[in-house]
């Protein structure tokens, strides 16, 4: 991955301010909000929420990109079954798969293999970042949705740095206080980069039992909320545990799961609300 100029172009005016990076810098320009989704630590459904936001977001009538850069598992591609597709590269820079009216890069379809593990070190992990974000032919969005590794590590941290346009924070998290400590750091980690939290979205928040229809909290309750209280947001959305969503997101048809799951598509209409309101 790299298609920078070194400064020798042939089309560079001076040494540092070359043309082409100037195009590639200006492929974000009619980019007009970024969406970080960030949550403590994985498995709480992080992926899964940044896809579904992305996809309720494009169907409400925006335009949408989705940037997965969660560099040690990039599920987007399995989220929507392409997997075994790879980027191509238009006149100015990468072309992103178009899904459910989503534009989507994923760091998983830059990959040689997508079984291989990514043992990148930090700063290759910050230049492939730079690159998918800044070469990508985005054209105009209304949002750009933004699928980091959990945590607050480099990543999020150079994500946050590199991008130009104004940005806000989705915190996922589930019920239970160990995803809640690691949340906190998400929170402090939005404060000190003066990132304004949309609010939290606590995922798993209870399961239905389909066959005897009572609600069982599997991972707690309350959780959201106190995390909600400390970060001085909004509780957004409790989506609640489903077996059949989880089915067809594994069977890489997440759009059709969430047209399935009346109960998950309910709470992420409050998050997309949330999200276009201030608009
Ligand atoms: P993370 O990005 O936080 O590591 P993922 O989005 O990859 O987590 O989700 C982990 C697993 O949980 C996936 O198999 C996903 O399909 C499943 N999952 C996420 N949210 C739900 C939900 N509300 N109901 C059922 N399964 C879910």
């Amino acid at each position: 991955m790299s298609s920078s100029c070194s400064g020798n172009c042939g089309s560079c005016s001076s040494a540092g301010s070359c043309s082409e990076k100037k195009e590639e810098a200006n492929l974000l320009k009619g980019v007009r909000e970024a969406i970080l989704v960030l949550s403590g630590k994985g498995g709480v459904g992080k992926s899964t929420v940044a896809a579904s936001v992305a996809v309720e977001l494009a169907k409400s009538g925006k335009k949408v990109g989705l940037l997965d850069v969660d560099f040690h598992g990039p599920s987007q591609p399995t989220l929507f079954g392409i997997q075994y597709l790879r980027l191509e590269e238009g006149q100015k820079g990468f072309l992103p798969v178009e899904v459910a009216g989503v534009k989507l890069i994923s760091v998983g379809l830059v990959l040689d293999d997508p079984d291989h593990a990514v043992i990148w070190r930090g700063p290759a992990k910050n230049g492939a970042l730079k690159q998918l974000l800044e070469e990508t032919e985005w054209g105009e969005l209304d949002y750009l949705v933004l699928d980091f590794p959990p945590g607050t590590g480099d990543e999020a941290l150079s994500g946050c740095q590199l991008l130009p346009m104004p940005k806000r924070a989705l915190v996922v998290t589930t019920p239970q206080e160990v995803a809640l400590a690691d949340c906190r750091k998400c929170v402090d980690f939005c404060a000190k980069l003066e990132v304004p939290i949309i609010g939290i979205i606590e995922n798993m928040s209870g399961f239905v039992c389909p066959d005897c229809g009572s609600r069982h909290e599997l991972f707690g309750s309350g959780g959201g909320a106190l995390l909600a209280k400390k970060a001085n947001a909004p509780l957004l959305a409790q989506i609640p545990m489903d077996p059949a969503f989880l089915r067809r997101c594994d069977d890489g048809e997440l759009p059709a799961g969430l047209e399935n799951s009346p109960a998950v598509r309910a709470e992420l209409d409050k998050v997309v609300n949330a999200i276009t309101a201030a608009k």
